[in-house]
């Protein structure tokens, strides 16, 4: 059912942390990492599913990675879903009817492009890493419908993964509301038989994740560097010799805003590993503009791949576009390999 108009990747494997993914880093710094932002949606209440329910995205293909071994890494995927091992470009087809609430199409962080879809059941389902998406957020599609094609994108890279297609579900509502790594088993409730495994066998990276409530005061129209822990200043601090390739994902919440806030990620090269800084790379930034109802907080996120060669820092700095703001808690989520 899949193409396979030709690409050599190794199907479905992740070489997580493998030359594939280093080769399209910048060695001397960070990675030029785009921006994402990501927008909550919410569903309607869950309608419980039997197995048969829905479509595997390509047919019957290998599974390189499943739920299961997702969720047994150590420590465990942000996000568990089924690899299927499958040609780029290969078209990927609708579970299920239902409506396309989200897209992402960038490659930047751990989940690349991806396409995601509101079940008429009431279940949530996206399709990580993808080359392109074929349809609008917006649209209603049917089962089986081609709604996108394969890739292999991640961390700022059309190959940043072997190519193949993640597939997460959550029962019952959005990923915010239950939580990224709270999905179940697609698996279980797919039409047709088991298919071949392959062993867990790639280099898996290291997750660190924090959530750090807080209350910073932000002036207005300067940047302020910001703790991204109790304590902690730094996103990362990588010692001389040592290289860190990684994604990191910040949530951001703010009080006070009536025009917005801009972000960004700031790495230091020093000259040992107590400094002086030799170098200051400032990364792009992302604006979150105010958006929150009176009484809650307005939520933005920030993603940025990058590579740290050590002797190197990482941290954050926000500016508030209008006076008045408070930082109220910022999460960080961070998949990093180092050598
Ligand atoms: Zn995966």
């Amino acid at each position: 059912m899949c193409g396979t108009d030709g690409d050599s990747s190794p199907p479905g494997r992740e070489p997580h942390g493998g030359i594939s993914r280093r080769g399209v880093l910048l060695a001397t710094g960070l990675a030029l990492g785009a921006t994402a932002f990501s927008v909550d949606l919410f569903s309607p209440q869950l309608s419980a599913n039997a197995a048969g329910t829905y479509l595997r995205p390509c047919g019957d293909v290998p599974i390189s990675s499943t739920w299961q071994g997702h969720r047994n890494r150590k420590p465990p995927s942000g996000e568990p879903g089924t690899d299927y091992a499958v040609a780029m470009r290969s078209p990927i087809r609708a579970a299920t009817g239902g409506v396309i609430v989200d897209r992402k199409d960038t490659t930047d962080s751990a989940t690349g492009r991806y396409i995601a879809l509101r079940a008429d059941d009431g279940n949530y389902i996206r399709y990580l890493h993808l080359a392109s998406s074929a349809v609008a957020i917006g649209t209603r599609v049917s089962r089986g419908q081609v709604i996108a094609y394969s890739g292999a994108s991640g961390f700022g890279s059309e190959t940043g993964y072997g190519s193949h297609v993640h597939v997460s579900l959550w029962l019952g509502g959005t990923p915010s509301q239950l939580g990224f790594p709270n999905t179940v088993n697609f698996e279980n409730l797919v039409d047709g038989g088991p298919v071949p495994i392959y062993p867990e066998d790639d280099p898996v990276p290291t997750h660190q994740s924090t959530d750090f409530a807080t209350s910073v005061a932000l002036p207005a129209n300067t940047w302020t560097t910001v703790a991204v822990a109790a304590g902690q200043l730094y996103l990362a601090i990588v010692g001389n010799g040592i290289v860190e390739t990684g994604d990191v994902s910040l949530n951001l919440k703010a009080n006070g805003l009536t025009t917005g806030l801009q972000v960004r990620l700031v790495a230091e090269k020093l000259a040992s590993n107590s400094g002086p800084v030799v170098t200051t790379l400032v990364q792009p930034v992302t604006e979150i503009r105010a958006t929150a109802a009176a009484g809650s907080p307005t939520q933005g996120q920030h993603a940025q791949s990058y590579q740290l060669v050590g002797p190197m820092r990482l941290f954050v700095q926000l500016m508030a576009l209008n006076s008045g703001v408070t930082l109220t808690g910022i999460s960080v989520r961070k998949n990093y390999w180092t050598s």
